[in-house]
């Protein structure tokens, strides 16, 4: 078999892993895997099944058209989709018994509307903003939404639901002051005589906010073993960023590398050339700030990413053509993490993984169970 060029690895045991431990966080609650953006860039319906071996109940998607593709690879769980644009078609996610959400009275009678022409009832979850200003139904206008919900034939209201803001910053005031607003919602939902369940959690929340867990909590980064609170957590990173050595060669002291001559040898030295660049997810701006784990070793990046390319100074140790090249990884034995990345170029290793969704990093799984 040819050495890989660009490819992720996907740990499916180690998302199992982790989805028992945050279902085992919320022993009150059903586990809602949120498999958006593909699996924020790991393979949505890989994950989704995996998940589902290991205990999630529901899935969640941003888009009714990836909530769509659950139910086409055979997914039976629950599933809610959360987002999509005006003029959408709920139809066919009412045939499809898809969970749909609604922010506004516009919305739910686009559902109710699907509703009917499918002939089917629709389960709808009402969102309430309390507070991160993004979807959801502003607390004045949330009377009337409950109101019509409540008098509209098709639809049944599964639940409410919200979204924290800064659950990340653990003991920040504002997730109480959001608490306090989806209490408040929660009321008049049961004023109107409607009987929802109740969801808010994030990965953050489920770490750190029992007291938030309610009937469902909604982990995403946390099921790809990604930890986003500064709160110890077992959880295990299910991505590898694997590429091979493409060529090695023997430069002497003073040679310079890759465009703009950025970097330059001190000594002679050993260069391996590694054929994963920008459009294979690595950042440009880790040009001379990156290490890769190579010979179980950290070597530095060194000169400019490229678009096909990267250049990794490997001193006087042993480097072969072929050798395996991880570039980032769970960590455990020092090579470098998505995280490491992301704090390197500044953003969040939610974007690290998600970038990862490209055409030309072909992806593997291990640890299927079929
Ligand atoms: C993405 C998302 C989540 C998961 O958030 P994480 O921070 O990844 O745990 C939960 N709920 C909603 C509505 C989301 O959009």
């Amino acid at each position: 078999m040819a050495a890989p060029r660009a490819e992720v690895v996907i740990d499916l045991d180690n998302l199992r892993h982790n989805v028992a431990h945050l279902a085992a966080l919320a022993p009150g609650a059903e586990t809602m895997a949120v498999v958006k953006a593909d699996g924020y860039g790991h393979g949505a319906v890989e994950v989704a099944r995996a998940a589902v071996e290991a205990g999630a109940t529901w899935l969640g998607s941003c888009s009714l058209a990836e909530a769509l593709a659950l139910r086409a690879a055979g997914l039976t769980v629950p599933v809610l989709a959360w987002l999509d644009p005006p003029g959408t078609d709920y139809a066919p996610g009412v045939e499809q018994g898809v969970d749909l959400a609604a922010s506004s009275v516009r919305q739910l009678d686009a559902i109710a509307d699907a509703a009917t022409r499918a002939g089917r009832t629709a389960r709808v979850h009402l969102k309430i903003d309390t507070g991160l200003s993004r979807n959801g139904c502003q607390p004045a206008d949330w009377p009337e939404l409950v109101e019509r919900a409540a008098r509209t034939p098709n639809v049944e209201v599964h639940a409410i639901w919200s979204h924290l803001a800064v659950a990340d910053e653990v003991g920040h005031p504002a997730t109480d002051a959001q608490a306090e607003r989806f209490d408040d919602a929660y009321r008049a939902a049961l004023a109107a005589g409607l009987d929802p369940r109740r969801h808010l959690a994030n990965s953050a929340a489920v770490l750190t906010r029992p007291d938030l867990h309610f009937d469902l909590v909604r982990p995403g980064i946390a099921v790809y073993g990604l930890n986003p609170v500064p709160v110890p957590a077992d959880l295990r990173p299910v991505m590898t960023f694997r590429s091979s050595v493409a060529m090695t060669k023997r430069v002497p002291a003073g040679e310079a590398v890759s465009y703009g001559l950025t970097w330059t040898a001190k000594t002679d030295t050993t260069l391996a050339l590694v054929p994963a660049g920008y459009a294979d997810g690595v950042p440009r701006a880790l040009s001379n700030r990156a290490h890769v784990w190579l010979g179980g070793r950290r070597h530095p990046l060194v000169g400019r990413v490229c678009m096909d390319q990267v250049v990794v100074d490997c001193g006087d140790h042993e480097v072969a053509e072929g050798d395996e090249v991880v570039l980032f990884g769970a960590g455990a034995h020092g090579e470098p993490t998505a995280r490491e990345w992301a704090d390197t170029v500044g953003t969040i290793d939610y974007e690290i993984v998600t970038g990862m969704y490209r055409p030309r990093v072909t992806r593997s799984y291990v640890g299927a169970r079929r």
